[in-house]
């Protein structure tokens, strides 16, 4: 019995073997290249420096739904996400694991020094400059706490060499009824946009909500600033129940975090689903046209976000 179950398996083993061998031979004959290959055989994180900024923390609490803080959320999403990117072969960087807000990571002087070159910069590459930036580095404003502790976010990420920066946050509203996910990318970086579709493709339907397009171009700090490709990922509403115990969840936590690696697996990977998700992003909406689902959001989507950037305190 034994002899023939090996025989039985060995058979199965090379009619495997001839078959895949068939099925790569017809796609090498069909594209006329070996491009795929790679994509098969690695890990698209097997190397990657990912850098995990839970938003706010310390004195800077971010927004709040009665005792609950922004801050604890996103420490939280981001040290369930940093073990699942582990697993997956990533090499993780969180710029904060306690309750701390960063404030003293860099000193005033060499904040305004850092934001003078940045200034200049902006002036000789013909970019327009943010009124902060431009009062922080004329020396009409100090810069404020909060700024500190962002730019140490950023020294925190660069000291890594890290490839991709993300940021954690929650949304809020006053309609409690709004909820689900969006991403932020950087205006001057395609490869931004291409990582928050990534993320969005798998998060998005895991937190649906009213924001559409829920990929939207900002120019907070950080995303202004960074020099790598960075998302701010707005995992969900703070202010809706559903999104909160979602959250808050540990089964929740282990979902979000498992979309957000997909997404950067993807990114990555430059994966099937994103190029389709970019192809389907670039297409007009045939059956709604040019005022479709995107005119018809986009004062709900102008609200919700007028919401964060209060809240956001962006310098
Ligand atoms: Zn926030």
């Amino acid at each position: 019995m034994a002899r023939r179950a090996l025989v039985i398996v060995i058979l199965t083993r090379r009619q495997c073997v001839l078959g895949l061998l068939l099925v790569l031979t017809i796609i090498v004959l069909a594209t006329g290249s070996f491009a795929f290959l790679p994509v098969m055989g690695t890990n698209p994180l097997a190397g990657k420096v990912i850098a995990v900024d839970p938003g706010h923390g310390g004195i800077d609490g971010g927004s709040s739904h009665g005792n609950l803080r922004e801050k604890s959320i996103t420490l939280y999403l981001s040290q369930v996400l940093a073990r699942e990117l582990q697993s997956q072969g990533a090499t993780v960087v969180l710029t904060r694991e306690s309750d701390t807000d960063l404030f003293d990571g860099i000193s005033v002087e060499r904040e305004i020094a850092i934001s003078k070159e940045e200034y200049l910069q902006d002036r000789q590459a013909g970019r327009k400059t943010h009124p902060l930036d431009r009062a922080v580095a004329q020396g009409t404003r100090i810069p404020p706490p909060y700024r500190l502790g962002l730019r140490t976010r950023l020294i925190i990420a660069s000291q890594h060499q890290a490839d991709v920066f993300l940021s954690i946050h929650t949304n809020k509203y006053r309609s409690s009824s709004a909820r689900g996910s969006a991403t932020l990318y950087q205006t001057h970086s395609p490869a931004s946009k291409r990582l928050a579709l990534a993320i969005q493709a798998h998060l998005g339907t895991l937190l649906p909500g009213r924001a559409q397009p829920d990929v939207i171009p900002d120019d907070f700090f950080l995303l202004r600033r960074s020099p790598i490709p960075t998302v701010i990922i707005e995992v969900g509403f703070i202010s809706n129940a559903r999104d909160r115990e979602f959250m808050l969840s540990p089964k929740g936590a282990e979902a979000i975090a498992k979309a957000i690696t997909k997404g950067l697996k993807d990114y990555f990977g430059n994966g099937l689903r994103q190029k389709l998700s970019l192809l389907l992003s670039s297409l007009p909406n045939p059956v709604l046209g040019t005022n479709g689902p995107q005119g018809l959001h986009a004062d709900n989507r102008s609200q919700l976000f007028d919401l964060f950037h209060a809240l956001h305190h962006d310098v």
